[in-house]
Parts: C-alpha cells; sequence; structure tokens
C-alpha cells in the first residue's frame, strides 16, 4: 500500500514522535504503521473517544524525561475549552511540545491527571482517540508523488473533491491550480519544488482533510516569511471557527486570535490569559510580545 512507500524514511526520523507525526498530520496511522513500540505504561482503555464535549483539563500534572535531571513538567494545571483556540508560548525548552506529547499519550504523566470531558484520558481507547487528533509542526515531508496523494496521505480515503475541499481551507487550492497538472503534479525532489509557504499549506491541507477534532500547531509557522504566514494565518483563522486548536508559536504575533495563551517557563505556567489581560500584567509574555513587535513584525 501506499504508505509501505514511507516506511524507510520514517524509519529514519524515529527519534522524535511529535515530529515524525508531522509527516502525516496523523498520530494513530503513523503510529500503528511504525509499530512503534509504546512504553508499557501507556495503556489503552475502552471508552471509544467520539468528539469533545467540555474539553481537555491538565491537572497539577508533572513530566519527567527519564533523561534529564529538571521535570520537563510541574504542576502544571490549565483547562483547554471546546471549540476554541489555545495558544502556548515561552522559550525554547519551557515544555509545551511536552504538553502536545502528553495530550497524544505518547508519555504517561508523572503525577496528576489529563482528563477530556471529566473522564480520565487513560481510559479512552488510544487509537480513538489518536485519530481524532491532527498536528502540523516545522517538519513537514513531502513526497515524490501528486499533490493530491501528499494532501491525501492526510486520510487515505479522502475523496478527490474532499482533498480539493480542504486544499481550498488551507489556502492551497489556488496555487495547487497553477501547478502544470494541476493536482496531479508530482512534486517533491523528483517532481516541482514547492516554497516553504506552499509545502506547509499541503501540511495544513493534510491536516484538514483529517477533520480533527483537535487541531494542533507545534511551531508549524516558525521558518516561514510574514508573507507566508499570513496566507496560513488567513486560512487558519476561519478553519478555527468553533474548531478546538492549539497553537504553538515563536512569533506571537500568530496567536493574536487565541482566546486563551498560556505561558510556560522552565516547565511551569508563569502566566496566563488572553492577550490583553497579558499585554496590561507587564510580565513575562509583555516582554516577549514587544520585543518583537520592535523588531520582526
Ligand atoms: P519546547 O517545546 O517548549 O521547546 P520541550 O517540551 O521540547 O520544550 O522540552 C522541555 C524539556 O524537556 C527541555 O528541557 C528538553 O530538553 C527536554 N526534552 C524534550 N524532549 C526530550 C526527550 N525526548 N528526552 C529527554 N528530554 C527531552
Ligand atoms: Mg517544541
Amino acid at each position: 500500500f501506499m504508505l509501505y512507500r514511507l516506511q524507510p524514511v520514517m524509519r529514519r526520523l524515529d527519534t522524535d514522535r511529535v515530529n515524525l507525526i508531522g509527516l502525516l498530520g496523523s498520530v494513530e496511522d503513523v503510529m500503528s504503521f511504525l509499530d512503534i513500540t509504546e512504553r508499557n505504561e501507556i495503556c489503552s482503555g475502552d471508552l471509544q473517544f467520539k468528539s469533545l464535549q467540555r474539553g481537555i483539563t491538565f491537572e497539577s500534572v508533572n513530566f519527567s524525561y527519564n533523561t534529564s535531571e529538571r521535570p520537563a513538567l510541574q504542576d502544571i494545571s490549565f483547562f483547554i475549552p471546546r471549540g476554541k483556540t489555545t495558544a502556548i508560548v515561552g522559550p525554547s525548552g519551557a515544555g509545551k511540545s511536552t504538553v502536545i506529547g502528553l495530550i497524544c499519550r505518547f508519555y504517561e504523566t508523572e503525577y496528576g491527571e489529563i482528563s477530556v470531558d471529566n473522564y480520565p484520558l487513560r481510559k479512552f481507547n488510544l487509537s480513538s482517540w489518536r485519530s481524532r487528533i491532527a498536528i502540523v509542526s516545522q517538519n513537514i515531508y513531502i513526497f515524490n508523488t501528486t499533490v493530491g496523494e501528499n494532501i491525501a496521505y492526510g486520510r487515505l480515503d479522502a475523496t478527490k473533491s474532499e482533498i480539493i475541499a480542504a486544499a481550498k481551507k488551507a489556502s492551497a487550492h489556488e496555487f495547487i491550480s497553477q501547478l502544470p497538472e494541476g493536482y496531479d503534479t508530482i512534486v517533491g525532489d523528483r517532481g516541482i519544488r514547492l516554497s516553504g509557504g506552499q509545502k506547509q499549506r499541503i501540511a495544513l491541507a493534510r491536516a484538514i482533510v483529517r477533520e480533527p477534532e483537535i487541531l494542533i500547531l507545534d511551531e508549524a509557522t516558525n521558518a516561514l516569511d510574514s508573507l507566508s504566514e499570513n496566507f496560513i494565518q488567513e486560512a487558519l483563522n476561519s478553519f478555527s471557527q468553533n474548531r478546538t486548536v492549539i497553537v504553538i508559536a515563536h512569533r506571537l504575533s500568530t496567536i493574536k486570535q487565541a482566546e486563551q495563551i498560556i505561558v510556560l517557563q522552565e516547565g511551569k505556567i508563569v502566566e496566563q490569559g488572553n492577550l490583553q489581560y497579558l499585554l496590561k500584567l507587564n510580565g513575562l509574555f509583555a516582554k516577549l510580545y514587544n520585543l518583537q513587535s520592535g523588531s520582526a513584525l
């Protein structure tokens, strides 16, 4: 099957699970396909996850990677409401991707609990949970196949019209239509080279075609110029309406739309609120924000 062509690529990337997922935007498919050995403490429950009703709660969550001295997350408590955009910001190494890893259950919390709609997350069947999440990360893999198939890697049974609809939502349809053979154009190393911004929009379409219950963007737009980023931002703004989105972004201009911003530093939540509140607070977030508006924006 199509996926077997990816096997050598993915084996090489086995090191970083969150990045690996960026391959397909699909947690479940990659995990099951690669047959990644779970740490034995990751168990799958009986509850079938269908849709988010209230949201995801972190309650005094602690987590350490067994290699490091300092816990990656310490006493983390927050609520990610359904249908809203939550941004997680903070310096590199603060623990942002670790939060994502815990939500996807690549790791098990040490202390504390993550719950979904008042059920402990671990009670849910693992694949029913993961299949409803899509991740877009910085590492986008474009395969040497058609644009259409590249998008369909997000959901292998997607129809042509679903692929096009997803591309439209990701602001990708227009540039794809201008390629020599449209959706049938071969891209990648052995085809037409796409720009960073175009690849990123393919990745977003790949995530959107999954119709995820939860969309996660982990530094997805970091490498882009502001223009490409604006494109994606526009696409996201409309897709995010009434969706549960978790966005991690370096450039703080990209998280303006977030209903809630969580500021992490050295594994702890230092500030939390909306943009207006955090700017008024005049703490770490305001400092980072003002620093950036002075230069990059
Ligand atoms: P961020 O995404 O905010 O940059 P991470 O969540 O990736 O931060 O990392 C938080 C901390 O955990 C850092 O100190 C990092 O070095 C450590 N860390 C991250 N991933 C691993 C890993 N796979 N093994 C060991 N330590 C890790
Ligand atoms: Mg990270």
